[in-house]
């Protein structure tokens, strides 16, 4: 190890950076972030730094470095681009003891800045020892992408009860136990999904009755949305939650990449839904979850796209609700949404579109129900979920309402997936191009002028996601 990582207080301890540019701005920011005390010495300073001298939140002393400015300092860093200045700044720190950093000179550095994940109280620092920054900073993502954002929010928590719960249990091991309990059960679940008064309760209570059995997780359900497809857009909750899960119960809608995902020991129950097939009854799925409940476990209910849109969510929560089970709702990326990226159709657009529906294109006994006056008005787009079997009756009905029979229509069979595949005409042509083609379930019909823009977007930067789909489905 050629570097010890430590954590330095630096709170109204005064630090100096040399020079006034954006590489300095970026330092400054990182030391008042630790509540130090700011001094720039510089001839001139960009805009933020400018600024922060104005409002008086750093001391500017205008001009170049001057001789042993640096023994009032508790720390130093240098960020010009003038080696004899940086090199001077070195050797004078070096003499007085005082920690000094050269940017981008690990020579001349007696510290290293490290990158940083920031979950305050907790801090993580990675350090390549000055060999790749870059690394350093990809290795960083990673941990941002696994460290939930409340982390941060637990640790204070377990901070403001640290001493309680030292006082209450005085045996070392006890405590230790207590806290194991207290950051891998209900508590910490409780404040990962933000219910952070129930956590600090809890907790409380815990503590008050010298009881640790209401830290224990009891049954929860987790209603998550699992976006239209592609398994990189589900969120990072709905990640952590499908890592946690006992059981989970999904359906057709979510792909087998996405199931895949879920903690590999957990039982998966397919419920999937074929329309007009339901393999298990609506009625049944929500009686399932209640019971798996009951029994403690953790389930997992994941849902294609969003689960409160056209998903049953609202059914599913309703008898969790009456039986008390306590459960999360997690949203996902809608089918609209995720669709309309990836084929390159924008949902709105100023010239074009002032506002966007989802209607379901099914009804149970194959009628429509839908408000074709409403839908038949310009300037808005109309999405339709599950709209494959009656897209003819659609077309007809929006025609007959008023719509051009030559307004941009496209249907998209299974969007952001690897098989996405875009078939776009007019609305009195589409069915036809459709029943031409073997279209394969699940689809989504997009109605409205903005499906034209589709053409112009094809020429985006093909390192842009939606473009990479656009060329997929082409
Ligand atoms: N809760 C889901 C919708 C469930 S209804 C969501 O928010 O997306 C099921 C319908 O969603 C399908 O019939 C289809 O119209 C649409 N759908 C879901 N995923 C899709 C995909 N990847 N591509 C196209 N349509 C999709």
């Amino acid at each position: 190890m050629d570097y010890l990582p430590i954590f330095l207080r630096l709170t109204n301890q005064a630090a100096l950076v040399v020079g006034g540019g954006t590489v300095a701005a970026r330092k400054v920011s990182l030391l008042r972030q630790a509540n130090a005390c700011v001094t720039v010495v510089s001839p001139g300073l960009e805009d933020s730094l400018s600024r922060l001298s104005a409002d008086k939140e750093i001391e500017h002393i205008s001009g170049p470095y001057q001789d042993d400015m640096i023994k009032h300092y508790r720390l130093v860093i240098a960020a010009t681009d003038d080696a004899e200045v940086n090199q001077k700044v070195y050797q004078q720190a070096k003499a007085y003891n005082i920690p000094v950093n050269v940017v981008d000179h690990p020579a001349l550095c007696s510290f290293i800045m490290p990158s940083i994940v920031d979950r305050s109280p907790i801090v993580l620092a990675i350090s390549t020892g000055g060999s790749s920054p870059v690394l350093a900073r990809m290795i960083r993502s990673r941990l941002e992408a696994l460290i939930p954002a409340s982390y941060g929010r637990l640790a204070s928590l377990a901070q403001k009860y640290r001493s309680a719960v030292k006082a209450k249990f005085s045996d070392v091991e006890h405590r230790r136990k207590f806290w194991e309990k207290t950051l891998e059960g209900k508590v910490t679940e409780l404040v990962f999904s933000g219910r952070d008064k129930e956590a600090e309760n809890t907790l409380q209570l815990a503590i008050d009755n010298n009881d640790e059995s209401g830290l224990e997780e009891k049954g929860e359900v987790y209603l998550v949305g699992a976006g239209p497809g592609d398994p990189d857009l589900l969120t990072f909750r709905a990640l952590r939650l499908m890592q946690r899960a006992d059981v989970v119960l999904y359906d057709r809608l979510v792909s087998e990449e996405i199931v895949a995902m879920v903690r590999r020991d957990a039982e998966k129950i397919y419920v999937g839904k074929e329309k007009a097939n339901h393999s298990v009854p609506q009625e049944d799925i929500n009686k399932l979850l209640v019971r798996l409940a009951k029994q403690g476990k953790r389930v997992l209910r994941l849902k294609g796209g969003d689960p409160f849109i056209f998903g049953r969510g609202g059914e599913e929560i309703k008898d969790l609700f009456h039986e008390n089970i306590s459960f999360q709702v997690v949203p996902g990326v809608t089918a609209a949404a995720g669709c309309a990226a990836y084929a390159g159709i924008p949902l709105t657009h100023r010239e074009f579109s002032q506002s966007v529906s989802f209607v379901t294109g099914h009804l149970k006994d194959g009628s429509f129900n839908l408000n074709w006056n409403l839908l038949s008005q310009p300037n808005q787009t109309v999405v339709i979920y599950m709209g494959l079997t009656g897209l003819e009756i659609i077309g007809q009905k929006l025609i007959e309402h008023g719509v051009s029979h030559d307004m941009p229509a496209a249907l998209i069979q299974q969007g952001t997936t690897k098989n996405q595949r875009v078939i776009s005409a007019t609305l009195s042509t589409l069915h036809e191009k459709v029943k031409a083609e073997n279209v394969v379930a699940p689809t989504l019909v997009i109605v409205g002028e903005v499906v034209t823009l589709r053409d112009q977007l094809r020429w985006f930067d093909p390192s842009e996601p939606g473009s990479i789909a656009i060329n997929n489905a082409l």
